[in-house]
């Protein structure tokens, strides 16, 4: 019997066999705060995105953060976001004072559509949320009429996406604020790192000075004056240099590394076609670097009980966040979510996964599929 020692993990860091390296020289420089390699990374981020700017931040939970107060979010308003996600964009909301508004969700993608948006803005509505769900990019431009004329700003959680395009643009490019998660398991990592696409220089300062404890100057400018300004509140937020480091590494090789990924998900999605119990979450692979691989299934628990008694990483993302305690105050029923978040499984997805791993996954998910369909109807297992 072959091993499949890969498949035990549902996702794991991709290193390009560069970041040492790297890590070692940035830790030689001794600047380990905010640095040169900080701004670099910026600069080469905005030169792969094909924008102005771009602020680096410590997380995507801190950008989004970021992003909320540079949209005009004040405390009491209202912002329209999915349950269907993980929980850090909620807390991001509530974090900047500001309500959620949970929206439904199209279970083919997981994500929210201009319909659910709709159904759902009222008189308060200050920001939409939308969470660009493993990868896709969410495209709302059938909205921009009444966006604009409720003045209600776009920003956009797209910690799954580094790298995805809607239509032919670039997430980051869309004129929104784009929010890009640099975590352990992301499309790209920095171990730990998060990164602001703002709309206008003036949202690029705003979105400096928030990361920075509210300071007007710069790390180069504060070395050389006797003070600094304070001119809001603001995180102590800021990317260090040796994550920034590993950033740039990462990003050196992260067309390839793109390319992969894609090919990972398309790997399951022909094997899946020949497993009839599991419908894939549809991700559009031509324009999407894909986060994770999701299908939904029927008997969800026991599936993924059976699959992780066989040492099979299969995960759920995510419990849907209405339905958490914390969350009550703002619960109101969304049928597409519930439903589909009862069904989800993310199947095992990363890079070290080979295609003889991902027939071992889906021909073992099959299986049980198969098994666990029998005793619904009364069969012998
Ligand atoms: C990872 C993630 C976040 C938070 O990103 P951090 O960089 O870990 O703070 C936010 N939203 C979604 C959808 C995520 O997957």
């Amino acid at each position: 019997m072959t091993v499949h020692p890969e498949t035990a993990r549902n996702a794991r860091p991709y290193l390009t066999g560069q970041e040492t390296e790297a890590i070692a020289d940035a830790l030689a420089v001794g600047q380990f705060g905010h640095g040169p390699a900080t701004e670099q990374f910026e600069h080469a981020l905005a030169q792969f995105l094909g924008v102005r700017d771009v602020v680096t931040v410590s997380s995507c939970t801190d950008t989004l953060k970021i992003a909320l107060l540079v949209a005009g979010v004040r405390p009491g308003d209202e912002v329209l976001v999915p349950s269907q996600t993980f929980c850090a964009t909620v807390q991001a909301v509530l974090t900047v004072g500001a309500s959620p508004r949970f929206v439904d969700i199209d279970p083919d993608t997981q994500c929210v559509t201009a319909r659910t948006v709709q159904d759902a803005l009222t008189a308060r509505t200050r920001v939409l949320l939308p969470v660009l769900y493993g990868g896709r990019a969410v495209d709302l431009t059938a909205l921009a009429d009444v966006l604009t004329e409720r003045g209600i700003a776009v920003v956009e959680d797209a910690a799954h996406a580094f790298g995805s395009f809607q239509g032919e643009q670039p997430v980051g490019t869309t004129g929104v604020l784009t929010c890009f998660s640099f975590g352990p398991i992301k499309n790209l990592t920095c171990i730990e790192g998060g990164a602001l696409v703002p709309r206008t220089p003036e949202d690029a300062q705003a979105a400096r000075r928030l990361r920075t404890l509210g300071i007007g100057q710069t790390q180069a400018d504060r070395i050389r004056t006797t003070t600094y300004t304070v001119h809001s509140t603001g995180f102590r937020a800021t990317l260090s240099a040796v994550h920034a480091a590993v950033g740039l590494a990462q990003l050196a090789r992260f067309p390839q590394t793109a390319r992969a990924r894609q090919d990972l998900w398309r790997a399951y999605a022909a094997a899946l076609a020949d497993v009839p119990g599991a419908t894939l979450v549809d991700v559009d692979i031509e324009r999407t670097v894909p986060f994770n691989c999701v299908v939904r299934v029927a008997d969800r628990d026991r599936v993924f009980v059976t699959l992780r008694d066989l040492g099979i990483g299969v995960g759920v993302h995510y419990p849907p966040n209405h339905l958490q305690p914390a969350f009550r105050p703002w619960h109101r029923p969304l049928p597409a979510t519930e439903t589909s978040a009862a069904q989800l499984l993310s199947l095992p997805f990363h890079l070290g996964l080979s295609d003889d791993d991902v027939h071992h996954v889906t021909t073992t998910l099959d299986k049980i599929l198969y098994a666990c369909s029998l005793s619904r109807r009364g069969g012998t297992r």
